[in-house]
């Protein structure tokens, strides 16, 4: 269900701090003395969110679910105890936003628990959830353990589409009812739409939709075809008309009073840049805020993916097991993994995007390069209509 939690944003975590309200004041992640040490020792960044699959189950079966989740019980998932240790081995070297997500992670009873223990130990997790499940009590219960947002999926303006599009009839009333009652208790709370040729047409229905039920934050998710949405790949938006939506996002974002972003499309922060020269502007932290200062693909880099058996990957798409933190400690994984250093090369991109200037601050979706290619995870992204320039500049690798 929750396919949009599995690649979220820098720029979300850091405006979290602003719109959590107090529970997230002054939070950083990434930013307390572990990862400062951690960093100095080994010349990586730590990572500052960890999107966290704690359960497979899901209510839900939705057609673009990047887990393919069913609902009742999946052999493996790790107990309470484990994931406490594995949050012990984490705080040794970051504070990150650890996203619960799932599946439905209210599902697993055990939830409040995992989220007092990654509190006390100095992490900052939110919830990635459908909220068909989230009832006034449960509202009350996310707030009462220090919740600062919830990140809910709405894939459509209308009730019949989205339970079309999720095989779930409620399920809209449902989560606009979790949304609301959310809200009513103080809890953040981020709308998610996966963009697909289903619904792009209908993106500022969705926008319009978000504003009336006065939520955070506005995400839109351009679709990664893998897992089950990997038999949606036909809906996926052609490099065209990807590069139209997201031209219609800089220029949304500049009106919209929520915080509206795309992700999982990395070109975004090339389109701004190309966009903002046209304007004869320049995309500075004081015009720009957290998007001047962040990159498309954080997968590795900032920014990893645990499964519900701990698997680790660089993010929920990237359909590539880097280790399993049963069997190795976090911290090793994160900093010893062949592929998250090739991630963090810049230099070993290929194709056009090892070729493109916008490399540093783009780098192409390295989890549909993996997808496309079968493999080659450095490959060129298959969705970026952009021709770079000539010669190779080498690019801003920031
Ligand atoms: S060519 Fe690659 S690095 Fe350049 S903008 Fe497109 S996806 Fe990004
Ligand atoms: S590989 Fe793609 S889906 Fe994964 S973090 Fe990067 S942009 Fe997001």
């Amino acid at each position: 269900m929750n396919h949009e939690s599995s690649c979220p944003h820098a720029g979300h975590a850091v405006k979290l701090q602003r719109q959590g309200g107090a529970r997230s004041v002054g939070f950083k992640p990434g930013g307390g003395p572990a990862a400062a040490a951690y960093e100095e020792r080994t010349g990586i960044k730590a990572p500052r969110i960890i999107a966290w699959e704690i359960t497979r189950s899901c209510n839900l079966n939705c057609v673009h679910c990047r887990a393919a989740s069913r609902y009742g019980k999946y052999e493996g998932e790790l107990s309470l105890e484990q994931i406490k240790a594995v949050i012990d081995d984490i705080v040794t070297i970051t504070n990150p936003i650890i996203i619960l997500t799932g599946g439905e992670p209210l599902l697993r009873a055990d939830i409040w628990d995992i989220i007092d223990y990654a509190r006390e130990k100095g992490a900052m997790p939110v919830v990635g959830t459908n909220a068909t499940l989230i009832t006034p009590e449960i509202a009350q219960k996310l707030a009462d353990h220090g919740i600062p947002r919830i990140s809910v999926s709405i894939d459509f303006p209308t009730a019949k589409e989205h339970d079309d599009f999720r095989v779930m009839p409620g399920s809209f009333d449902d989560a606009i009812a979790g949304i609301k009652h959310a809200k009513a208790a103080g809890v953040g709370v981020q709308v998610n739409t996966t963009v697909t040729k289903h619904n792009a047409d209908r993106l500022e229905e969705i926008h319009a939709l978000a504003e009336d039920l006065n939520v955070d934050a506005f995400h839109i998710f351009m679709l990664v075809p893998t897992g089950r949405a990997a038999e949606l790949a036909e809906q996926e938006l052609t490099p065209e008309r990807y590069e139209e939506v997201l031209t219609w996002a800089y220029h949304r974002q500049k009106t919209s009073p929520l915080h509206f972003k795309p992700t999982d499309a990395p070109h975004y922060y090339r389109i701004i840049r190309q966009l903002a020269a046209r304007e004869g502007r320049e995309v500075t932290v004081e015009e720009y805020g957290l998007d001047a200062m962040t990159r498309g693909c954080l997968g590795g880099i900032t920014f990893c993916f645990i499964s519900h058996v701990g698997d680790v990957q660089p993010c929920g798409y990237f359909d590539m097991q880097l280790g399993n933190v049963i069997q190795q400690p976090f911290s090793e994984i994160w900093t010893d993994s062949p592929v998250f250093n090739d991630l963090r090369d810049y230099s070993k991109l290929k194709g056009k995007c090892g070729a493109c200037e916008f490399r540093g601050v783009c780098g192409g979706c390295r989890a549909r390069a993996l997808e496309a290619t079968g493999g080659d995870y450095m490959a060129e992204e298959p969705y970026c209509s952009y021709r770079p320039m000539e010669p190779v500049s080498g690019g801003t690798d920031t």
